[in-house]
């Protein structure tokens, strides 16, 4: 990028916007920020770095003047078929996502992590695994900070371990890691991509750009990711736990197999016994497919077995993931607050055997409880119903399975308190959304905590 012949438009002032904002305009760029929303309704408006930065800006709505500029750079929440952007394409602009241009400042090497679920799993673990191998490190994306907040601080020897969404893949032109994860993909974000295709073309393109030195790691449990995607130059490594497929065609990967991880790779004769898969310390099978992928990441480096196996053992996973919070008379509570739909609340209920105290609720469109009547049949032995739906979850499940409804976090944890008995596990794990009662699904996560703490 050419600073006299380029000129942005970055539409959003949520917190990646504002951050390539002050990185453009730091590498002498002409740079316009818009955004749709007045400031009170901002979660994250930093007028100090704008003002710091001497960054030219408007809110409360896009004037004309967005168009004067070359380039958009577009928040994911904008829709690729809202008004603003089908102008700017119209008028033959070049649209970005933010990742795109932190990515032509970057010096290091990117460790790119995308899917429908378990991104941030994997990226933070990931992370942790190059932390603990004395990498300088920076985990960023949808993750905390932003690519574009911390790309300057970068060395050439500096790891950015980054978790994309396909939201931003779509917009990316150049974007290349040295090593692209896909752990999965179910429909979800139909509506923003408007067909499955679309959403897989997406995230392929996460490994479009992708040379034959770089590596693409992919689900291979996952029929869709593996049959149909095409797209890459890179060479490839694959990750299962249903099958051992080291007879097979595939020259590299990481298997969970008769009890233990194993890495291989046939260019180099390696196949080794990383860990006894019961080590890791993250529940569940979804969990054990982000160890796998983080494993193939670390060996791409070079990373000892010992140190990967070392991290895996205390690797507690991420806050509001099936998060431990304490055991109280026999009986674990888990803080699942992270999901708020119905797959990750079975990916949930699958880790847990059975007796399980389930507290499920918030605000839905459409959720079809059907879908998840045997397994709570068979694990669950109390609903707590919260939030909007309660009703429709209370009326679903009658009959079923014990219910009890609660109008409040603090009532819901009172009454898994005196319904549980040794043994039991309690979940937060509502399948729902949370701004019925709560900010976010972190501020649900977090009163959940504070009082099942207070117990
Ligand atoms: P993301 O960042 O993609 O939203 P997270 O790591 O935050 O993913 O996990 C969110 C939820 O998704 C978890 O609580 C869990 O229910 C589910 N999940 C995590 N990893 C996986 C996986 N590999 N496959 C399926 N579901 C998963």
């Amino acid at each position: 990028m050419d600073p006299d012949s380029s000129s942005f438009t970055i539409l959003g002032a949520g917190r990646s916007g504002i951050a390539a904002a002050a990185l453009l305009k730091k590498n002498g760029f002409k740079v316009f920020l818009s955004e749709e929303f007045p400031e009170e309704r901002l979660k994250y408006f930093r007028k100090d770095i704008l003002a710091d930065g001497k960054i030219e800006f408007e809110t409360g709505g896009h004037s004309d003047k967005i168009f004067e500029n070359d380039i958009f750079i577009v928040s994911p929440g904008i829709s690729p078929e809202s008004e603003v952007i089908k102008k700017a394409t119209a008028l033959g602009k070049k649209i970005y996502s933010e990742i795109e241009i932190a990515f032509r400042f970057c010096k290091c090497p990117v460790i790119a992590i995308t899917g429908t679920n378990g991104k941030t799993t994997t990226a933070v673990l990931t992370g942790e695994i190059f932390k603990n191998a004395g990498y300088d490190t920076k985990v960023c994306g949808n993750v905390g900070v932003a690519f574009s907040e911390i790309v300057s601080e970068l060395k050439k020897d500096s790891i950015v371990v980054l978790e994309v969404s396909s939201f931003q893949l779509e917009y990316t032109e150049k974007f290349k890691p040295e090593v692209s994860v896909i752990l999965n993909i179910t429909p979800d974000h139909i509506d923003w991509h408007k067909s499955f295709k679309n959403y897989l073309n997406a995230k392929g393109k996460i490994r479009e750009n992708q040379m034959q030195t770089d590596l693409s790691v992919i689900n291979f449990d996952d029929r869709i990711l593996k049959e149909d995607l095409k797209n890459t130059n890179a060479d490839k490594a694959y990750f299962s736990i249903n099958e051992d497929f080291r007879e097979q065609e595939i020259m590299k990967g990481c298997i969970s197999v008769d009890g233990k991880v194993i890495y291989f790779d046939k260019n180099k004769n390696v196949n080794e016994v990383i860990m006894k898969t019961s080590e890791i310390n993250i529940r569940g099978n979804h969990n054990l497919y982000n160890s796998l992928a983080a494993v193939i990441s670390a060996r791409a480096f070079n990373i000892k077995n010992e140190l990967i196996r070392d991290t895996l053992i205390s690797f507690k996973g991420v806050e509001h993931r099936i998060e431990y919070v304490r055991e109280l008379n026999g009986v674990k509570y888990y803080n699942d607050s992270k999901a708020t739909n119905i797959d990750s609340m079975l990916v949930a209920l699958e880790t847990f055997d059975k007796n399980v105290i389930l507290i499920l609720g918030g605000r839905e469109k459409g959720n079809d409880y059907s879908a998840v009547d045997k397994l709570i049949s068979k694990k669950v032995k109390l609903v707590i119903a919260i939030g909007e739906t309660s009703k429709k979850i209370t009326d679903y499940f009658s009959g079923k399975v014990r219910c009890a409804s609660a109008l409040t976090m603090e009532d819901a944890v009172r009454i898994s308190f005196e319904n549980a008995d040794a043994g039991d596990t309690v979940l937060l794990s509502p399948a729902c959304k949370s701004f019925d009662m709560f900010d976010n699904y972190e501020h649900r996560g977090a009163e959940y905590k504070k009082f099942v703490n207070k117990l």
